[in-house]
């Protein structure tokens, strides 16, 4: 592990823990990322959290006082939407899952079906409405044989304050379990599948880029499993201890105290 880090072509950015804290930037964070654009580096941010839209984060990062776009945000719904839409063409899907899920699905094309008899697709995400009806639809469609797509697999989100509650990860072990089928595609950290849409998004190669985060369990896996160069920032959930205890080939490229140390 380094702590030097060379120029990337492309760099793609937890959220949480690594460019912000809640409401608070890190410090640095802002002059960070204008620097590597003056650079001319692509730069995306990504988040696994499905319950609010690429535009919501968009604007928190704007508001801190990092400029932000759609084209620059990567949540697990779009990129779930990018691999949807790169195989299947307008498909029938049954989704657990709140608006900005859906609203991902409607926009590639996506027909949405209540049905178990009508669903291609079963789409599994974090859904704060969902009753035995619909998790048990979702079940009958699987036995019939839909594909098993997930946004992400996080077990609980944690909220400030130091609570925790369940999260998509929680109704896609529900659906394992009930099924006894695994998911056909992950499209949120850990799975590969983020960096890489991330990366067609920056037109840049695994060797070209640099994946950022706090977590080592879900941002340092993604991107070694996708082949990019990783760091971890202290800034988040992770400390130097953490790090010492992972085998030296599961260990991080470079480790910084936070994203400040980028340049
Ligand atoms: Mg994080």
């Amino acid at each position: 592990m380094a702590s030097e880090v060379p120029a990337y072509a492309g760099y793609i950015f937890d959220l949480d823990g690594t460019v912000y804290l809640g409401e608070e930037l890190i410090p640095g964070a802002d002059d960070t990322v204008a620097a590597l654009r003056a650079r001319g580096a692509g730069v995306i941010f990504v988040s696994n959290k499905p319950i609010a839209t690429g535009r919501s984060y968009a604007e928190k990062l704007t508001r801190l006082r990092i400029p932000a776009n759609l084209e620059q945000v990567l949540t697990s719904p779009m990129a779930l939407a990018h691999y949807i839409a790169a195989h299947h063409e307008a498909p029938r899907v049954l989704a657990l899952g709140e608006e900005p899920v859906l609203s991902e699905l409607r926009a590639i094309g996506c027909r949405l079906v209540e049905s178990a008899t009508e669903a291609d697709i079963v789409v599994v995400s974090w859904d704060r409405q969902v009753t035995y009806a619909r998790l048990d639809e979702a079940f009958q469609a699987l036995r019939r044989g839909a594909l098993f797509y997930v946004t992400n697999p996080d077990v609980i989100c944690p909220l400030a304050g130091g609570s925790e509650v369940s999260d998509a990860g929680a109704i896609m072990a529900y659906m394992e379990a009930c099924s006894g089928r695994t998911p056909d595609h992950i499209a949120g950290k850990p799975s590969p599948a983020l960096a890489h849409v991330a990366m067609a998004r920056m037109g840049t190669t695994p060797e070209q880029t640099l994946l950022i985060g706090d977590r080592l369990e879900t941002d340092l896996v993604c991107g070694k499993s996708a082949g990019c160069a990783t760091a971890t920032v202290l800034s988040g959930v992770t400390e130097e201890a953490d790090l010492a205890a992972l085998p030296l080939d599961r260990r991080p490229d470079y480790v910084l105290g936070s994203m400040g140390e980028l340049i």
